[in-house]
């Protein structure tokens, strides 16, 4: 027989399948050892076949076939393929996304324990061997023990004489390694309410595939991913759940082990090499039936998919990164109609493109619009940043906010104060009148550059000159630098000398279960407020927090991104979605230095309705997604003239693309990137705005055929920032 093999070497020069003999142990998605020029490499087998086109003498066999069932299933195999041919990346690019890394370097392995059992259970012994009956007598009623164990508690003779008369005998055994071992199991099973059954029926009901839960934050759309799984396992099927953040995974994780004990699985980045092989292994064997985890969590092996969850869907952590620059929703859906079932978004924001989506009828649409029992969403008080400098207050902190943390501290509940680091990029705002500089062509915000102390517009590439004073209002005291959690907490424990603050951010949250202790410290209340940024803005539950400020609300604003005002709305709603779960009412304080702002009014009147068809406006009549697609082709190097050298000609074809399609275009240029290097890279882009997606797979094959050794081409859809 003969293994069409990919040989794990992500190079496109060896992109190409290579033919090798092979016994019937060798299996389509078995993991292979192969010779390959002179050395020897992990491969994997894709196919397999009688014949080959190259003389059988010529051919080099397999030399080792690595697990016991093989690592991709057809189903994998098949999306691994897809996904090389949307985003042009080598196939061992893209099965390396089905695969715990470590599995590819060959680094972890099983680990295994020796066991001892019984196997003659009325063995007769001497007087004088009284060790071996007294291990005899300890197996026969625990049935089998380890080996470690057994010949420090009696003796390593006495065993061994044991094994070598056949009374007991020794096996291996798979030991696990359990990630969150100390996550304890929480959540009972709930009666549900009307609306939450409704919302089950619909999705059972529904003939589509994607099914969009638009419900306000605290409205019970977990419970219904639960029950909908739960239904799903009953039927022998299996679930992936995606939740945005590792951060979450632990409390998610604590509810689906709550129901579903050992066959939830665990699957992200932050656990060890071993951890991750042993949760993939048990998904693999089937023995694991529900993954949890963050966006890589999309690959797990697991088979007959019931249904996939994608919580927060709006989140643009399921945008992948690095390559293969994978939409996860996108393969979400794929997955979802090879397994034939629903895949289920679920969002108290939905993503503008999602939510245009449903309403054309693409999508099944299933609104909750309580919370649970009826509780009030949290009033949420905008405060004006910019009377407060005139009132001389020129703290972080306003006189609404001051005032409710010292009614939350005394009547012993928990505050948590959201900054919006992100927004530290530099955009410039006045602190007078609150006017931010905008690109004249665009309509985003300018980034400044220190580096060249001008502003500059990434969509467009236009320059201008630094401002010294506000051409608004005139005046001087403009801000471009923003302040870090650190100095929050310093600042805060002035004010509150004895609430105890704790904070999360990256300089925090050190360690693979970092965020686990921060926030279960939090749960517990050892401390009383929790200053944090993005991280704490989504998801979790903590019923003692009756306040939340959002210090900066408009700094997202500013983004210099079409999606600010969409990223504002969301973040505003989530942040505040932290308020209030438990018996008490919450409150929200929103800071902001532009409180007349239409994204502002919508988000503090919870209205996503009226945002959306604002900003649906907005973006049809500037021609941004989803009415357009932003592509960026970038070319980075670190030698400049080689880069430049791939950039002509990358620029040479695209622009006969263009010329060609004009019509299809609405925007075109090539320029250097923002940042005109990062990490000794030289970074040049052509960027791009069409009509609709169809000349993509032409600009992929361009930048595909155009990389070189030292000349990295990636292409990037509408993306998240265009630094
Ligand atoms: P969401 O995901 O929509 O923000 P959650 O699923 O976190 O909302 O639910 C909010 C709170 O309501 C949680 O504390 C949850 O345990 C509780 N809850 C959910 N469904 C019910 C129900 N049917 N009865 C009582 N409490 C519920
Ligand atoms: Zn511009």
């Amino acid at each position: 027989m003969i293994a069409e093999v990919i040989v794990d070497i992500a190079t496109s020069e060896v992109d190409k399948i290579f033919d090798y003999v092979c016994d019937g142990e060798t299996k389509e998605g078995s993991r292979v050892r192969v010779p390959f020029g002179n050395t020897h490499v992990t491969g994997f087998v894709v196919g397999i076949k009688n014949d080959s086109v190259y003389p059988m003498e010529k051919l080099k066999r397999v030399e080792e076939v690595y697990d016991g069932i093989p690592a991709l299933n057809e189903e994998c195999l098949s999306l691994a393929k897809k996904i090389s041919e949307r985003y042009r990346t080598p196939m061992a690019l893209s099965l390396r996304l089905f695969l715990p890394a470590e599995m590819r370097t060959g680094k972890v392995k099983e680990i295994y324990r020796k066991i001892v059992v019984l196997k003659e259970r009325d063995a007769e012994f001497s007087a004088s061997a009284v060790k071996q009956k007294e291990i005899f007598d300890y197996l026969l009623s625990a049935q089998t023990a380890e080996y470690a164990f057994l010949t420090k508690k009696f003796s390593a003779s006495a065993l061994k004489a044991l094994v070598e008369k056949g009374i007991v005998g020794i096996e291996r055994e798979r030991k696990q390694r359990v990630p969150y071992r100390a996550v304890e199991e929480k959540g009972e099973k709930r009666l549900l309410t009307a609306e939450q059954q409704f919302a089950l029926k619909s999705i059972r009901a529904s003939a589509q595939t994607v099914q969009l839960l638009h419900g306000v934050t605290g409205s019970g759309k977990t419970e219904i991913y639960l029950n909908y799984i739960a239904e799903q396992v009953k039927e022998g099927r299996s679930a992936i759940f995606l939740v945005p953040e590792i951060s979450l995974t632990p409390q998610m994780l604590s509810q689906l082990r709550a129901r579903f004990s050992s066959s939830v699985a665990i699957l992200h980045s932050g656990l060890s090499a071993g951890e991750r092989f042993d949760e993939w292994q048990r998904m693999r064997t089937g023995e694991a039936k529900i993954a949890v985890g963050a966006r890589s969590a999309i690959f797990a092996p697991l088979e007959n998919l019931g249904a996939i969850i994608i919580d927060e869907e709006h989140d643009s952590s399921y945008f992948s990164e690095s390559a293969p620059r994978y939409s996860t929703l996108e393969v979400a859906k794929i997955r979802a109609e090879t397994n034939n079932c629903k895949l289920i978004l679920g969002s108290a924001t939905p993503s503008v493109e999602s939510y245009l989506k449903a309403k054309r009828g693409e999508y099944n649409l299933i609104r909750l619009k309580k919370r649970i029992n009826e509780k009030p969403m949290p009033e949420i008080i905008l405060t004006d940043m910019r009377r407060e400098v005139r009132r001389g207050n020129n703290t972080i902190f306003s006189t609404a906010l001051k005032e409710q943390l010292e009614e939350t501290l005394s009547s012993g509940n928990q505050a948590i104060l959201f900054l919006n680091r992100r927004g530290y990029s530099q955009s410039v705002i006045c602190t007078e009148c609150g006017y931010v500089a905008k690109c004249e062509h665009c309509d985003v915000a300018l980034t400044y550059h220190s580096e060249e102390n001008c502003l500059k517009c990434h969509y467009c590439g236009t320059k201008y000159r630094m401002l010294t004073a506000c051409p608004e209002c005139g005046g001087v005291r403009l801000n471009y630098f923003g302040t870090g959690t650190q100095r929050i907490a310093r600042e805060l424990s002035k004010l509150f000398p004895a609430a105890r603050i704790i904070r999360m951010d990256n300089d925090t949250t050190s360690g693979k279960e970092g965020h686990y202790k921060i926030l279960k410290d939090f749960a517990s209340h050892k401390a009383d407020i929790l200053i944090g940024t993005q991280m704490i803005a989504k998801g979790h539950d903590f019923p003692s927090v009756t306040l939340v400020g959002i210090l900066d609300a408009d700094m997202s604003l500013h983004f210099s991104d079409y999606r600010s005002g969409e990223r504002t709305f969301q973040l505003i709603t989530q942040v505040a979605g932290r308020s209030g779960r438990g018996k008490e009412k919450g409150k929200v304080v929103l800071q902001t230095y532009d409180p007349q702002n239409a994204i502002l009014q919508y988000a503090i009147r919870y209205d996503y309705d009226s945002f959306f068809e604002n900003e649906i406006a907005l973006r049809q009549g500037a021609c941004f997604p989803p009415f357009a697609l932003i592509v960026r082709v970038m070319i980075t190097s670190e030698s400049e003239e080689k880069a430049v050298e791939v950039l002509k000609k990358v620029y040479f074809e695209l622009e006969a693309i263009y010329q060609a399609n004009s019509e299809k275009f609405t925007f075109f240029n090539k320029m250097r990137a923002p940042i005109k290097r990062i990490q000794n890279k030289e970074r040049f882009q052509v960027l791009m705005r069409l009509k609709d997606n169809e000349l993509l797979p032409q600009i992929y094959a361009v930048c595909a055929e155009s990389k070189t050794k030292d000349v990295l081409v990636s292409v990037e859809e509408n993306p998240g920032n265009l630094t």
